[in-house]
Order: C-alpha cells, then sequence, then structure tokens
C-alpha cells in the first residue's frame, strides 16, 4: 500500500493553513509515518506534481490523498480512519505475538531505521503491553520518542533502594512531563534483608556486584517484564562494553525470555552515539539526570557510580574496582548466578 499526500503551496511559499493542520493532526495521532509522498501542488507552476495529480482525480482543493495511486481521500479524518490505523496494525503483521514476527528479518530492516521508527515498529508490533524500561539516565530520549508516536506503552523503571536524589527526581520529573503509566519495580523485601542482615550494605566492594544486581535490578526487572510480549531499552553501542559492540537494534531477549515464553528485546537508540543522544536532549528540551553535568556518564545506583575523567570510558564510572569482563548488571548479560528461581 503507498499514501501520498498532496500539499497545496501557496505563492508566498508557505504552505496552506489547512495543510498545516492535516499534518499536524496526523503527526498528533502518530499517523504522520504512515504518509509515503507529499506532493506539492504549487499555486505558481500548474505543472507541479500536486497540482497534476489534482486534474487528473479531479480534485479541487489541497490537501488530498491519493491511495495505491487510484483511491483518492479528501478528509484527513476519513483516511486516518480507514486506511492509515489499519495500515499501523498491519504492517508488520501486529498480532501482539512475538512469535508471529520474523526478528532476524526485522532486525536487518530496521538495521538503519531512525530510532523513532524501531519504537513505532515495536510499539505497532507488540502492543501497549510493551515495557519502555527508564533508568533515569540518557535513555529518557527513548521517553521521548515512544511518547512522540502517540502510541501508548508502559514506562518500567527499577527503585534498587540506591538510586542518587537525583535520579529519583528524573523519574518523577518524566512522569509528569509526559504523562504515562509509570510502574515501579522494586526488590522483594525478603530476599533483600536476607542480603544485608548477612552480608551488610556494601557487600559487592568485597565480593563483586552480581549477587546485590540479581536481587536490586535483575529479578525485580523480571518481574516487571513477566508476561509481556516486548521491552525497549536504552542500551547503545557505544556505551563500551564488550556485550554492547553488537548489539542489534531488534533481538530475542536471552536473559528474561525463554523458548517457551519469548520476549522480544528492541534497543533504538543502538546505533546513536553520545554526541546525538546529546545534541537531541538539548534541541527538545527534555528533562535530564543532573548527575550529567558533574561528569557522570553512565548512571546506575549511587554506590556503584562514579563520575569520569577525560579519557576514560563511560563504563569506567560503573563497579570500578571490578574487572572489565564482569561490568555488566545482568539486565542484557546472563550473570553467573543461577536464575532458575526467578
Ligand atoms: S549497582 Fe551496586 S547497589 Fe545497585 S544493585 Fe548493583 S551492586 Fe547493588
Amino acid at each position: 500500500m503507498s499514501v501520498v499526500m498532496v500539499k497545496k503551496r501557496l505563492a508566498s511559499g508557505e504552505p496552506c493553513r489547512k495543510c498545516i493542520q492535516a499534518e499536524e493532526l496526523l503527526r498528533s495521532r502518530g499517523l504522520w509515518d504512515s504518509i509515503d509522498e507529499v506532493l506539492w501542488a504549487d499555486e505558481l507552476d500548474p505543472g507541479s506534481p500536486g497540482t497534476l495529480l489534482a486534474h487528473r482525480h479531479q480534485v479541487a482543493e489541497a490537501p488530498f490523498y491519493v491511495v495505491d495511486g487510484d483511491r483518492v481521500y479528501t478528509s484527513t479524518l476519513l483516511l486516518a480512519r480507514e486506511v492509515l490505523r489499519h495500515r499501523a496494525s498491519t504492517v508488520v503483521g501486529a498480532t501482539g505475538e512475538s512469535e508471529d514476527l520474523d526478528i532476524g528479518a526485522a532486525a536487518v530492516r530496521l538495521a538503519d531505521a531512525t530510532p523513532k521508527a524501531i519504537i513505532r515498529w515495536a510499539l505497532e508490533s507488540f502492543g501497549s503491553r510493551t515495557a519502555l524500561a527508564f533508568s533515569g539516565a540518557e535513555d529518557v530520549v527513548a521517553v521521548h520518542l515512544a511518547a512522540e508516536t502517540g502510541l501508548p506503552f508502559e514506562l518500567v523503571t527499577i527503585d534498587t533502594g540506591r538510586l542518587h536524589p537525583e535520579t529519583y527526581e528524573l523519574i518523577e520529573a518524566v512522569r509528569q512531563r509526559y504523562g504515562v503509566d509509570l510502574v515501579v519495580a522494586a526488590p522483594d523485601t525478603g530476599e533483600l534483608e536476607a542480603l544485608v542482615n548477612a552480608k551488610g550494605l556494601f557487600s559487592f566492594y568485597e565480593d563483586g556486584h552480581a549477587e546485590c544486581c540479581e536481587i536490586r535490578k535483575v529479578r525485580p526487572l523480571g518481574r516487571a517484564l513477566a508476561g509481556r510480549p516486548a521491552w525497549i531499552t536504552g542500551q547503545r553501542r557505544d556505551h563500551g562494553s564488550a556485550t554492547r559492540s553488537e548489539l542489534a537494534v531488534v533481538e530475542r531477549d536471552r536473559v528474561f525470555g525463554s523458548a517457551g515464553r519469548p520476549l522480544i528485546k528492541v534497543n533504538p537508540l543502538a546505533n546513536w552515539t553520545s554526541e546525538q543522544v546529546w545534541a537531541f536532549i538539548r534541541e527538545h528540551q527534555i528533562p535530564y539526570n543532573a548527575l550529567h553535568d558533574r561528569g557522570y556518564a553512565s548512571i546506575g545506583c549511587a554506590p556503584c557510580t562514579r563520575a569520569i575523567s577525560a579519557g576514560e570510558s563511560v563504563r569506567d564510572g560503573r563497579w570500578w574496582w571490578e574487572s572489565d569482563e564482569t561490568r555488566e548488571c545482568g539486565l542484557h548479560a546472563p550473570s553467573s548466578l543461577d536464575r532458575r528461581d526467578r
């Protein structure tokens, strides 16, 4: 299916007011990306492509839309209702069931797509039960882009109990600005008490972060993701760890999913660099974690995160007392711990 929109360009060079309003309406409903092509009917040029199309279909005024080369819509609302919404829900055979999708093919097809297009694909494919994981750091960009699609999703964040005050402030600022449903995943009280009563509050400095991360992060997220078809992360290739350098934009989740309970992980920011993320945050005046202004590049829990200096990598600010190989929290790569009882 193809959808062509014809807009009118006035002699002043500006689009006509109705055309501007039509585009705004489609954008506000998250349907703009379903328009394949825009042609102009130029007031000063009787031979402009949009004017010729208007003559061919005997349409007096733009905006209008041509679907599959012959069906004409002069009402934006009718087009949205009869064509674009249906198209959005069938573009990838959206059933909300991840088994129906060829994930490998989707990963190839979306490899160079924009983050917003990838998020749109995910939300259209997997529906409103899709979780967008928000850590309270630069992944706020994914929240902004998801909100822009106009499609429903659930924002999931993990309150480990050890976050910086600045991170809690950002999580709340994001909830209020975007008005999205926020699911706060917390550690199991019994597991946490058993850990801290046996080993104290800083055992990770002695025997590594895996055990604490498993209880405070991995298991809570696993519970929050249970029964969902897909989740969206803020992972990027330039985050620097070995597990992220080959990151695909779409993949099967090998940590929280299984053959019997498939879970798809979508990484829309995989291709973006830190520079692109920060340019986007500034351009759109998106709220961000105040710690970034104090030299923090990657932000996790307070005892396990520090600012980095010039020349250090992003991951040098996390679990700096451990070797490179172990510096993942277990959310994206299996930890050494047994998860059978997760
Ligand atoms: S980052 Fe540190 S405090 Fe937070 S869960 Fe992991 S080990 Fe525990």
